[in-house]
């Protein structure tokens, strides 16, 4: 089945065939014809999947068939990242269509965001605390009265965030009335609820289905101690066994301190993670994306949503905590029939972990070794400096700090004390020369 018996707006196809998708996804050809038919979508759909363009080419189609003023579709992110990216490819699906879209989310000035609410934005993409910070402003800009279409997209990934109170207060500020799509990776018992709430005689789309990573990706587990794994990943990046990749860390730590490794190895780097600035996100992003730094060393928080073209591999540094986040991280490779490998570097003590996520997907991932390199040399340096060292490396600092400032502020009273002795003491000997003379 092909785009054109979707009974898509022909502005639409344009579009789609502009992009060059040869074909609808397994998720589009079964979410896109009840959503044209006006009725609510439940759908469980990992990034990868084309879950983006299944919800935004019938919300599309929708507003593009009765056009009216005002913000007619809203589209709720857990992240920064995906709303932007969700931005994109809404840029690149309603190019024919005259429709207008904004992203609206933190780290940004407000400004810009107010201007796209009052000029009555079609579809506003939003993350749910700035989304809030906005009906919270005075002068009260924000108009939703005219929505038709709301989208909840990775829902499970808002719960995981603590995000739920969030929804259920920008839903206070919605019309009842609308068609709602909800899109989640997975669904646990909260998100089950809040579907409830929200949806009305919804189509269930791939509900009862375990959630796999996307077929075309090639897994592969590298077992190594955990002193050893910056060692093994540098010898993986140097032996050009990995190609462009992002490597996740369990911590925000783990990747300063790696992203520090890498560049003193000498292989160019960019680091995202929640404590980096927006701008920061947003240039390491875009470093990454044209190739001018090859890893990019990433926490969770990119897991989901990032769309990297062509990315080749996916490495999990540290192993996931839960299933559902292998499961996220190696789906951004391999994106809608393209082929990916992800590698997982395990040690010893996260071999539980790993049990839990091979139980998950169904079967054993193959083990690898890397030829050549020794699995037992003492490594240069540690990867992780213990909590406790950076306490009081934080604490010797500081110290270092204030007995700067005290011996400032000694140098700076000695100076004072002195200027005003200072006409006192010219007074003195210069008056006693002009005696003198
Ligand atoms: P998503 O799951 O929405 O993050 O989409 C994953 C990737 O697949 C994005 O790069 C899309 O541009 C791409 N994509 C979406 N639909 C199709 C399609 N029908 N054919 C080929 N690529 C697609």
């Amino acid at each position: 089945m092909n785009f054109d018996s979707l009974g898509l707006d022909p502005t639409l196809l344009r579009a789609v065939k502009d992009l060059g998708w040869p074909k609808p996804t397994p998720i589009q050809l079964d979410a896109i014809p009840p959503a044209m038919a006006g009725r609510d979508v439940l759908a469980c759909a990992m990034t990868g999947s084309g879950k983006t363009a299944a919800f935004l080419l019938p919300l599309l189609h929708r507003l593009h068939d009765a056009p009216t003023r005002g913000t007619r579709a809203l589209v709720i992110t857990p992240t920064r990242e995906l709303a932007a990216q969700v931005h994109a490819d809404l840029q690149d699906l309603a190019k024919h269509t005259g429709l207008t879209g904004a992203a609206v989310f933190g780290g940004v000035g407000l400004g810009p965001q107010e201007a796209a609410f009052r000029r009555q934005t079609d579809v506003i993409i939003a993350t749910p605390g700035r989304l809030l910070d906005h009906l919270g402003q005075p002068g009260r800009y924000v108009d939703f009265r005219a929505l038709e279409v709301l989208v909840l997209d990775e829902a499970d990934r808002m719960l995981d965030m603590g995000f739920l109170p969030d929804i259920k207060r920008v839903l206070s500020h919605l019309p009842k009335k609308r068609q709602t799509f909800f899109f989640s990776a997975t669904l646990p018992p909260p998100i089950v609820a809040l579907s409830r709430e929200m949806l009305h005689d919804a189509a269930r789309i791939n509900v009862e289905r375990v959630s796999t990573p996307a077929v075309g990706i090639e897994q592969a587990l590298y077992p190594v101690p955990e002193a050893l794994k910056a060692d093994l990943f540098i010898a993986l990046v140097k032996s050009d066994t990995i190609g462009n990749v992002i490597c996740f860390t369990r911590t925000k730590h783990r990747s300063n301190r790696l992203s520090d490794v890498l560049t003193r190895a000498g292989i160019p780097n960019a680091r995202i993670h929640g404590n980096r600035s927006q701008a920061q996100r947003t240039e390491a992003l875009a470093h990454f994306k044209s190739g001018k730094v090859r890893v990019l060393v990433a926490t969770d928080i990119v897991a989901r949503g990032i769309d990297v073209e062509a990315l080749e591999h996916v490495v999990n540094f540290d192993v996931p905590h839960v299933p559902e986040d292998y499961i996220h991280r190696v789906g951004r490779t391999a994106r809608a029939e393209a082929t990916g490998e992800a590698f997982t570097l395990v040690s010893p003590e996260e071999e539980q972990d790993l049990r839990a996520i091979e139980k998950a997907i169904g079967r054993k991932i193959p083990r690898r070794m890397v030829e050549g390199f020794d699995y037992k040399h003492r490594p240069a340096e540690r990867l992780e400096i213990p909590i406790a060292e950076r306490i009081a490396a934080i604490r010797a600092r500081k110290a270092e700090d204030r007995a700067r400032a005290k011996a400032k502020a000694a140098r700076r009273e000695a100076h004072t004390e002195r200027e005003r002795e200072r006409p006192a003491a010219r007074k003195g000997p210069a008056s006693r020369g002009r005696r003198g003379r």
